[in-house]
């Protein structure tokens, strides 16, 4: 069980901001145990207090786990003076409950991003040492060599000599290749492929572990992680 005010329980559950939430209790919509409480700084726990909204039960959320299809143009970032961020996406308690994106995607980049507030299943998915291997389809100008699976399989060196551990690459068809890479370094499939000779015109990331992009997600949308998703990138 963990205590916290009032107010921070409804804007963490979606409620809306701080403010807007405050307000819902001045006008007496707000239930704490079948009570009325006016007062956003009141303390309520978690697991033992009842809290409603318009009679309507709100349950805390402390943490947040989302997967949102990335769309083109777009920064991964939590703030930004001139871009969109991902996090515009998102409703405005994701912002108060201070999520952001775990690992980067360039602004070229589309496919799946998780974000979140829980710093230590963040630092997991991105620790070095866990190794969690991230999918992208990639569609390249320039000659596919013939050796591309070799290739990457053996240790690509970067040009400015970073050596890469052992990733995987299939020609799928055309110009459109499947890339797997076990670590995540600034423009990593792009310096890659330009290893190679090729050229990215487009990447899209399909999967970080055993965790897919959901299909039913369009460019821009988002949803939840169920409980089991939280597992699967590791
Ligand atoms: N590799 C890249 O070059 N860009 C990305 O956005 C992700 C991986």
């Amino acid at each position: 069980a963990k205590r916290l005010r009032l107010d921070k329980w409804l804007s963490h559950s979606g409620q809306g901001s701080r403010k807007e939430v405050r307000d819902l209790c001045r006008q007496g919509r707000v239930l704490v145990n079948g009570e009325i409480c006016r007062d956003g700084a009141q303390l309520v726990e978690t697991g033992v207090d009842r809290v409603q909204v318009d009679r309507q039960p709100v349950c805390y959320e402390e943490f947040y786990y989302i997967m949102l299809h990335k769309p083109r143009g777009v920064i991964s970032a939590t703030t930004d003076a001139v871009c969109r961020t991902v996090l515009d996406f998102l409703p405005p308690s994701c912002r108060t409950g201070g999520v952001f994106p775990v690992g980067r995607l360039d602004k070229d980049t589309t496919g799946l991003l998780l974000l979140t507030n829980d710093g230590v299943w963040a630092h997991r998915i991105l620790s070095p040492k866990k190794h969690c291997h991230k999918v992208y389809e990639a569609t390249v100008s320039g000659n596919i060599p013939e050796d591309l699976t070799v290739r990457f399989a053996s240790r690509i060196v970067l040009a400015d000599g970073t050596v890469c551990l052992p990733a995987r690459a299939l020609h799928t068809d055309g110009q459109t290749v499947e890339i797997t890479v076990y670590e995540g370094r600034y423009h990593q499939v792009k310096r890659m492929c330009a290893a190679v000779g090729l050229q990215v015109l487009s990447l899209h990331r399909r999967k970080i572990g055993a965790l897919g992009l959901d299909p039913a997600l369009s460019p821009g949308q988002w949803r939840k992680l169920t409980e089991v998703e939280r597992e699967l990138p590791f």
